[in-house]
């Protein structure tokens, strides 16, 4: 049995006629940009995230660079980022001119460290960013506070979290503004690039709207110097259709965790754990070995599609090379070495998930212990 780490085509194949029928809409309309299906689907996803406003805009690091600069973070500000994340999460620092600031996560959610960040605030810090990594709602509660003993902005990356929840509310309204990537892989995917920035603060909606839309609010009057960073029409129709999918597909999601979970209590690997005030939506399954390559392999060969998320740490990568990098990234690059994503996902059949926990259990070898902690 093959089991692919990945398989969109089936999810879309479960909805094809929707997707038709959606291509064909926008087609007889001939509207792309900025119009009734980009309004709708913002109206639609900010209500689902417990939102006042939803910005559509090209793509997840595009979400995450308006924020800040909606916010005026730019050169000689400081912005606390995880040391394991995306490298996305630290270009947007970077490319506004601001400087990332690594914070090492709990090494039993993999998210943020509370008390690491309030350690690495500094007089020049103007933001936190906690990202709520493979889908797990990071800390919010402590970074709030946080943000307001420091009068820090909170940014949500809630790239990999659509539709989870911390103490009962949605990702995407628990910080000040957050940021949502639409990359097909995502747990709620378009058919190629999109993002969206949600936010409770209309001047924050406002001033990301202009800045995504050069500047302008009215056609060819510039009040700053914008960029061109917008979802398109077709894409947001498509997403229209794929949001009212997506609590279903997360839920299948959950039910995949579980067997997981169940499945490989018994076998030595280090299993991700939830934060009990958290409603996970399992955008990746992490187990940790300290025997990893070996267990990948061993997974292939048995038809076990895996990856790693990821396998270096934005402060190791040729990208960050000529900068001193500050913060902590120690736990970031252990992870880095023990960290094996197992297949996950609404397409899964029972049967595929009996075949991925069987081809776990055989795989292991008597040492899987891993470094940290
Ligand atoms: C995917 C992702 C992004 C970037 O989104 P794109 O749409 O690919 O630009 C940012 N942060 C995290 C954590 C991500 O997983």
């Amino acid at each position: 049995m093959q089991i692919p780490f990945l398989d969109l085509s089936r999810t879309h194949d479960a909805i094809r006629a929707e997707l038709d029928a959606t291509w064909h809409r926008v087609l007889n309309r001939s509207r792309y940009i900025l119009g009734e299906e980009v309004e709708a689907f913002e109206s639609e996803f900010s209500a689902y995230c417990e939102a006042e406003h939803a910005v559509g805009v090209a793509n997840g690091l595009d979400a995450l660079i308006l924020i800040l600069r909606a916010y005026g973070i730019g050169p000689g500000d400081e912005v606390l980022v995880p040391s394991n994340t995306f490298i996305a999460t630290w270009l947007a620092v970077s490319q506004v001119g601001a400087k990332p600031v690594s914070v090492d996560p709990d090494p039993s959610t993999y998210n943020m460290d509370p008390a690491g960040a309030a350690k690495a605030v500094s007089s020049r810090t103007k933001a936190i960013m906690p990202v709520h990594l493979y889908g797990q709602p990071a800390n919010m509660e402590a970074f709030r506070a946080l943000a307001h003993r420091h009068s820090l902005v909170c940014i949500e990356d809630a790239a990999q979290a659509h539709g989870a929840s911390f103490a009962g509310r949605r990702t995407g309204s628990l910080g000040d503004a957050a940021a949502f990537s639409f990359y097909p892989g995502k747990n709620l995917g378009a058919l190629g690039d999109g993002g969206a920035v949600t936010t409770s603060d209309p001047a924050v909606a406002r001033r990301i709207r202009e800045i995504a839309n050069y500047g302008s609010r009215e056609k060819y009057v510039h009040r700053q110097q914008g960029v061109n960073s917008r979802l398109d029409e077709l894409q947001a129709a498509l997403l229209r259709i794929k949001l009212r999918h997506l609590d279903d597909w997360n839920n299948r999601r959950r039910s995949v965790a579980a067997a997981y979970q169940a499945g490989l209590a018994q076998t030595g690997l280090t299993l991700p754990q939830v934060d009990p005030r958290t409603d996970p939506v399992w955008h990746l399954f992490v187990v940790r070995s300290g025997q990893r390559d070996a267990l990948a392999a061993r997974l292939d060969q048995a038809g076990v599609g895996t990856q790693i998320h990821y396998p270096i740490a934005p402060a190791d990568a040729e990208a960050y090379a000529g900068d001193p990098i500050a913060g902590e990234s120690h736990l970031g690059r252990t992870l880095g070495r023990e960290i094996l994503s197992l297949p996950i996902g609404p397409h899964l059949q029972d049967e595929e998930i009996r075949h991925v926990i069987r081809a776990c259990q055989e795989a292991v070898t008597p040492d899987h212990r891993t470094g940290a902690a």
